[in-house]
């Protein structure tokens, strides 16, 4: 069977780091393959940032900056034909609507995309684990309590720890057990206070770890977001084997 028309091209700014852009590309073609069968692969543009320039402004508070690098790629994925964009990256969805004003594509919000999955199970109160801008500026919480959701953030020296190993490790794909038993106890902790469910608010941390550390459903937003982003695309064409 044939495909009646293309499915729509997904634009990603990716760099973010670049160890949790390619789980973004592996998953997004991993749904296009089993959705379609044969060859088929998805049809996106990624538009690579350099991460040591973006570090650099979210820990000099310069969001303008930041803003404006991430708007330039989203004009390029733009002018390049995507039909709508993502961000491969939970902390810099701080600028975000920066970038959507920036465009006239539609962009899939994180956050939004893991609210969503989040809603179809019973989880309502949830642990959040991401950089230190995502645990502490409250932007990321409060999209997603505009969700309703409760949100729950570690204590203060686990943040700090949390925020560490990815910076440091995970988005250089160092991957250290010591590292994985420390958001082990941390996501236990996050459980004993009323986490029905933690998020892995970071798109790096699903490199670390899976379900089998967590005695709570965890929600990988690197993996949710990147699904959402292939079924959107895919809505747009018939389903075919050829
Ligand atoms: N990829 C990470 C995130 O999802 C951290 C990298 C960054 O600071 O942009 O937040």
């Amino acid at each position: 069977m044939k495909a009646l028309n293309k499915p729509a091209l997904i634009g990603l700014i990716g760099g973010l780091s670049w160890a949790s852009t390619a789980t973004y590309y592996r998953e997004i073609n991993t749904v296009v393959g089993e959705r379609r069968g044969g060859l088929h692969s998805a049809r996106c543009l990624i538009h690579s940032v350099d991460f040591q320039e973006l570090a650099e402004c979210q820990s000099q508070g310069r969001w303008d900056d930041a803003a404006r690098i991430l708007a330039d790629a989203a004009r390029s994925l733009e002018s390049g034909g995507a039909d709508f964009f993502l961000l491969c990256t939970n902390t810099m969805h701080k600028v975000a609507d920066a970038l959507e004003d920036t465009v006239s594509i539609p962009f899939l919000h994180i956050a939004d995309a893991t609210a969503a999955a989040i809603l179809t199970t019973d989880v309502r109160t949830v642990g959040l684990l991401g950089t230190r801008y995502t645990m502490e500026l409250g932007f990321y919480a409060d999209r997603l309590k505009s969700h309703g959701l409760t949100v729950l953030v570690p204590e203060a020296d686990q943040r700090r720890d949390i925020d560490r190993i990815i910076f440091e490790e995970l988005c250089r794909e160092r991957i250290e057990d010591t590292s994985r038993d420390r958001y082990r106890e941390v996501i236990a902790d996050l459980n004993a206070r009323g986490a029905e469910g933690v998020i892995l608010g970071c798109t790096e941390i699903g490199l670390l770890i899976g379900d089998g550390d967590s005695p709570v459903p965890l929600f990988d937003t690197a993996r949710i977001h990147a699904r959402m982003a292939a079924l959107k695309s895919l809505a747009s064409c018939e389903p075919t084997d050829s």
